[in-house]
């Protein structure tokens, strides 16, 4: 939907409080949009999570001109892809016509099995891969006359159509074509170990040697093209991160000692994720991950899920700065390791970028989901997601399991609303939910759970003084509280009169949305408080901050990141070693206890919680 209307946005006078029809027309089309798919998918009983891109822009230029819009619907022509052939004989002028639909094979996930290495060769020499299917033989001359050639191959997937299909892959490749596919610069050949499920005996081997131009298995590198920092500062918080400007930043912090910038996947459209590990100096070339884990707290943070949310990207980077140039940040590495991840969402965030350079004042939430309209995490637990991207913070906790996990968000900076249906802004459904996003009510926390564990009574401790902490930090930036407390009591004085949608909360002088009741158990798993005993989204009013504002917002958030850095590097933590001897065998364990206490607090000492609050 592309608009010109010349209608102009006026700043009240009032904080960040814009009056906005332009802005207004933008979040009706974006939501009443995907209302329309949310009602289309529950008519025909199905969800349409993913319609795609919805992407109203409007240019505010052309004033005194009448106004234009241009509305293009684009779509796939099919569902999946399907080979189609037009043969030509000299006997008849009409081609004869073969279509093969391209459905996904039902086929197990092939396993490997195998890798062939040899002394003072470079690379693999064979990657060896395991495919169990059900039959050996095609069937297709069997029941040609009953099915389709695609049904009928899915029906009885075999071996010998696989072979087939990698016999014409090799082809391609030697034709020049698909030369990436199942082909890589540092393994020479790929096996495929046929198996049949119910066939303990059969195996056939087929092997795809590799191609000419085979897919590079280099990730991506970033670099600074020769800079050296000059003492200067080097994370601007005036305007919000584009992607390159990201790039650009990593890749100085990248040339300090003990930070390690690395690429972690290509978003939906192609775009790249980028995650920093920050360490003290050191010579090692190699270092042990489950050390690290083992001796030191890990703090992650990773931002700009919904990318129109954008100040999480600044105040991340700048983190990222002070621990490399500023000294009283730079010793809390000796104790802490610090893994940064400034984009999350990186298709969302170069859409939000592009359209906030026209519309400054906007909120722009066609920048929030990813590229399909929905989240961009979605699907980051399960094996093959439909955004690459939402593996990316998986793959962080896997390798860190991290003592302390921000995730830092953001909402409208002034008030949000759709005028043209509804006024109630945020209307995705036929169910519209209270309106609790409509005028920024300052920094807070959505939602803090907590774990009332009588066998692990230390982590409701740990939890409450981390917590403490930050409420600490964000109250004692003057800046910051005076924002808080201003925006807080007009969110207050219009929302009091819904009598019953307003509830409040406080920890010490902090909003904070708290669980009435803590959970029962530190649970299990990679994302539970066992690894992770202390993680938090956190709602920073930046939909678009920019100037000033956007400094204060960098301010509070890294007021609170830094109160939680503060945490680790303060905190007592016990390395424990065990050795074991049984037949003979001697077993020795290093291990670190979580959680992290406060200096001075005995294991089984905490307080009482949740503690007196304000
Ligand atoms: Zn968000």
């Amino acid at each position: 939907m592309d608009l010109r209307l010349s209608e102009p946005d006026y700043r009240i006078g009032v904080d960040e409080e814009t009056i906005s029809s332009l802005e207004a027309l933008h979040e009706d089309l974006y939501f009443e949009t995907h209302t329309l798919f949310t009602l289309l998918g529950g008519r025909y009983q199905t969800s349409l999570s993913n319609p795609g891109r919805v992407l109203p822009f409007v240019d505010p230029s052309g004033a005194g001109k009448p106004g234009k819009a241009r509305l293009s619907l684009t779509g796939k022509e099919r569902g999946s892809p399907k080979l189609v052939v037009r043969r030509w004989t000299p006997e008849s002028p009409e081609p004869k016509l073969q279509e093969y639909e391209l459905t996904p094979l039902p086929v197990e996930d092939p396993g490997l099995v195998g890798a062939t290495l040899a002394d003072g060769e470079e690379g693999i020499r064979q990657l060896m891969v395991r495919v169990t299917v059900p039959d050996s033989l095609d069937r297709y001359e069997e029941f040609a006359a009953r099915s389709s050639e695609s049904g009928i191959d899915r029906e009885f997937l075999n071996v010998e159509i696989l072979e087939g299909m990698l016999r014409s892959l090799q082809n391609l490749h030697e034709a020049g074509l698909m030369e990436e596919a199942l082909s890589w610069d540092r393994v020479q050949e790929l096996a495929l170990d046929f198996r049949l499920e119910k066939d303990s005996i059969y195996q056939k081997t087929a092997v795809l040697p590799r191609s000419r131009n085979p897919k590079s298995t280099d990730n991506p590198r970033l670099t600074a093209g020769g800079w050296t920092h000059g003492g200067e500062a080097m994370v601007q918080w005036d305007t919000p991160i584009s992607l390159e400007e990201n790039e650009a930043l990593l890749g100085k912090l990248g040339t300090f000692p003990g930070v390690d910038v690395y690429y972690l996947t290509n978003s939906f459209l192609g775009n790249r994720v980028w995650a920093a590990d920050f360490l003290p100096p050191h010579d090692a070339k190699y270092v042990s991950q489950a050390k690290l884990n083992a001796l030191k707290p890990t703090l992650f943070v990773s931002g700009r899920e919904h990318a129109n949310e954008v100040s999480s990207t600044s105040h991340i980077l700048k983190l990222g700065e002070l621990l490399v140039t500023d000294s009283s940040y730079r010793e809390m590495l000796n104790k802490v390791n610090v893994v940064l991840h400034p984009i999350t969402n990186p298709d969302g965030a170069a859409l939000a970028y592009a359209r906030q350079l026209v519309n400054p004042d906007h909120m722009l939430h066609a920048g929030r989901p990813g590229a399909l309209g929905s989240d961009a995490t979605t699907g980051g637990s399960t094996d093959d997601p439909i955004y690459p991207e939402s593996k990316a913070r998986e793959m962080i906790r896997e390798a860190w399991l991290p003592d302390i996990y921000l995730n830092p968000h953001g909402y409208p900076s002034h008030e949000w609303v759709q005028y043209f249906a509804g006024y109630s802004a945020w209307a995705r459904g036929r169910r519209v939910g209270p309106r609790t996003w409509w005028v920024p009510r300052g920094w807070f926390i959505p939602g803090f759970s907590w774990v009332e564990d009588e066998e692990n009574p230390d982590y409701g401790t740990a939890q409450f003084a981390i917590l403490d902490s930050m409420a600490a930090a964000m109250t004692g930036n003057q800046d910051v509280d005076a924002l808080n407390r201003r925006v807080y009591a007009r969110y207050k004085k219009y929302g009091e009169q819904e009598r019953d949608g307003f509830t409040e909360y406080f920890h010490n002088g902090m909003v904070v949305s708290m669980r009435l009741r803590g959970t029962e158990s530190i649970g299990t798993g990679l994302n539970s408080p066992r690894i992770t005993y202390f993680s938090i989204t956190s709602e920073a009013p930046d939909e678009t901050a920019r100037g000033n504002y956007m400094d204060l917002m960098g301010q509070a958030g890294l007021a609170h990141t830094t109160s939680a850095l503060r945490y680790l590097a303060n905190g007592e933590f016990k390395v424990e070693r065990e050795a074991e001897a049984f037949d003979d065998v001697v077993t020795r364990r290093l291990f670190r206890v979580k959680p992290g206490l406060p200096p001075g607090v005995e294991k089984g000492e905490g307080g009482v919680f949740p503690p007196e609050t304000l």
